[in-house]
C-alpha cells in the first residue's frame, strides 16, 4: 500500500504539524506524557489487525497464538511491577477500567463515595453526567478548607451515614498523597470495597516514590499514559480472588476485541517502568514539582495573587490558586499558552469563579521530565510561569518569555529517531 504521505496528505500533514507543536512548546498538562518510541513502534504495529475476544490461553478467535505471548507478558509484567496477584489489561482507557470494576462489585443504585470533582476527584468518580453518577448513588467528600487536605473524617462520617458499597480513593487535581491505610478500615467499618484509582501516580508508584495502594485496595484501576508514560489505556489490578468477576466485567462485560497493538505497547511500557531510567526520570519529575511549587510561593508571586494549592506538592503535578489574583483560570491558561507551554485551567477547592473559567491552573512535570528536564530547566520554567502569571506583565515582558521557553525547547529534542520530513 501507499504510505500515509501519499495515502492522505491531510492527515499526514496535521500529524507532521502537531509534532512540531509537541517538540516546540513546553507540555506541562499533568495528565500527559511522552511515549518512548518503542511503546509507538509496538503501537503502529500489524497487532491492530488482530481479534482476540477472550483471554490469553481461552480465546473465541483462531490465530491467537503471538497475541497470547504479549499478553500474558503484559499481565507477568504489571503484576511483578506492582506486586499485584492478577490484573487485566485490556481496559482500553482508564474510564474503561474505572467501568469495567465498577461493574464488576456494584448493582446499579448501589452507593458509591468519591472525591468530589469540584476538589479533585474525575468524571468517573461519581460525576452527574458520568456513568458513574447515572448508574449508582454519589456520596461526595471533599478537602478541608484550611489546609486542602482530603477531610478523612468526613469520609469516615459519610461513609457511616451512607453505607456505600465502594468508596473510591484517587484523583486527577490533588497534590498530596492519600491515606490508603485509613481508607480500608473506613471501607472495612461499612462493609464497603475500596478502590484506588492510580491513574495519575501510577509512575511514581512503580518506582517506590509514592506509597502504594494495591496493599490496602480490594481492586486498584490506573491510566497507562499519564506519569507510567506508556500507550493510552487502562489496567486493573486486584487479589486472584476477585480475578473472576474483574474479566467478566472487562470482557464480555464492557469490551469486545482487546487493542491488542495497545496491549502490546503497555506490555512494552511495562518493562521500561521496571528499569533505573525510568526511576531516576520520576525523581526529576518530583523534584520538578517541588522546585515549580516552591517558586510560586516566593514572596514577588504571592505578592501578586498566586497560591499554591495545599501549599506544596507530594507528587508530580501543582495546582496554582489564583482566588486572589486579578488573573483568573481561563486567563491564565491562555496566557501561558501564548508563550508556549501548555497547562489546562482547573476549578482550585472552594472556587467562587464558574468551572469555565475557574481560579487555578494544573501544571504538571512528567512530559518535560521526559524529555530530559532537570532541576536547573524546571528552575527555569518556574521562573518563567511566574513571571507570566503577575498580573502587570506586559507584552514585551510575555515576548521576552515566550523566546526563554522556545530556547529551552530547542534544548530538548523530541523523537530525534522519527527523522523529519521535508516541510
Ligand atoms: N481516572 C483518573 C484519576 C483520571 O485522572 C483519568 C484521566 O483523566 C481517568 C481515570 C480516565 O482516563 P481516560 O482518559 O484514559 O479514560
Amino acid at each position: 500500500g501507499r504510505p500515509l504521505r501519499e495515502a492522505d496528505p491531510e492527515v499526514a500533514a496535521a500529524i507532521d504539524k502537531e509534532l512540531v507543536r509537541q517538540e516546540s512548546t513546553l507540555e506541562m498538562i499533568a495528565s500527559e506524557n511522552f511515549a518512548p518510541i518503542s511503546v509507538m513502534e509496538a503501537q503502529g504495529s500489524v497487532l491492530t489487525n488482530k481479534y482476540a475476544e477472550g483471554y490469553p490461553g481461552r480465546r473465541y478467535y483462531g490465530g491467537c497464538e503471538n497475541v497470547d505471548v504479549i499478553e500474558q507478558l503484559a499481565i507477568d509484567r504489571v503484576t511483578a511491577l506492582f506486586g499485584a496477584e492478577y490484573a487485566n489489561v485490556q481496559p482500553h482507557s482508564g474510564a474503561q477500567a474505572n467501568a469495567a470494576a465498577m461493574a464488576a462489585l456494584l448493582t446499579p443504585g448501589d452507593t458509591i463515595l468519591g472525591l468530589d470533582l469540584a476538589h479533585g476527584g474525575h468524571l468517573t468518580h461519581g460525576m452527574r453526567l458520568n456513568f458513574s453518577g447515572r448508574l449508582y448513588t454519589v456520596a461526595a467528600y471533599h478537602v478541608r478548607e484550611d489546609d486542602h487536605r482530603v477531610d478523612m473524617a468526613e469520609v469516615a462520617r459519610l461513609a457511616e451515614e451512607h453505607r456505600p458499597r465502594l468508596i473510591v480513593a484517587g484523583w486527577s487535581a490533588y497534590p498530596r498523597h492519600l491515606d490508603f491505610a485509613e481508607f480500608r478500615r473506613i471501607a472495612d467499618s461499612v462493609g464497603a470495597y475500596l478502590m484506588v484509582d492510580m491513574a495519575h501516580f501510577a509512575g511514581l508508584v512503580a518506582t517506590g516514590l509514592h506509597p502504594s495502594p494495591v496493599p490496602h485496595a480490594h481492586v486498584v484501576t490506573s491510566t497507562t499514559h499519564k506519569t507510567l508514560g506508556g500507550p493510552r489505556g487502562g489496567i486493573i489490578l486486584a487479589t486472584d480472588e476477585l480475578r473472576k468477576k474483574f474479566n467478566s466485567a472487562v470482557f464480555p462485560g464492557q469490551q469486545g476485541g482487546p487493542l491488542e497493538h495497545v496491549v502490546a505497547a503497555k506490555a512494552v511500557a511495562f518493562k521500561l517502568a521496571a528499569e533505573p531510567a525510568f526511576r531516576e526520570r520520576q525523581e526529576r519529575t518530583l523534584r520538578g514539582a517541588s522546585i515549580l511549587a516552591d517558586r510560586l510561593l516566593a514572596d514577588d508571586s504571592r505578592a501578586a495573587g498566586v497560591d499554591v494549592v495545599s501549599g506544596g506538592t507530594d507528587v508530580h503535578l501543582v495546582l496554582v490558586d489564583l482566588r486572589h489574583s486579578e488573573l483568573d483560570g481561563k486567563q491564565a491558561e491562555d496566557r501561558l499558552h501564548d508563550i508556549g507551554i501548555t497547562v489546562n485551567r482547573n476549578a482550585v477547592p472552594f472556587d467562587p469563579r464558574p468551572p469555565m473559567v475557574s481560579s487555578g491552573v494544573r501544571i504538571g512535570t512528567p512530559a518535560l521530565a521526559a524529555r530530559g528536564f532537570g532541576d536547573a530547566e524546571f528552575a527555569e520554567v518556574a521562573d518563567v510561569i511566574a513571571h507570566a502569571l503577575r498580573p502587570d506583565a506586559t507584552p514585551a515582558d510575555l515576548d521576552g518569555l515566550d523566546h526563554l521557553v522556545s530556547a529551552l525547547a530547542a534544548r530538548f529534542p523530541l523523537y530525534p529517531e522519527l527523522g523529519r520530513s521535508p516541510r
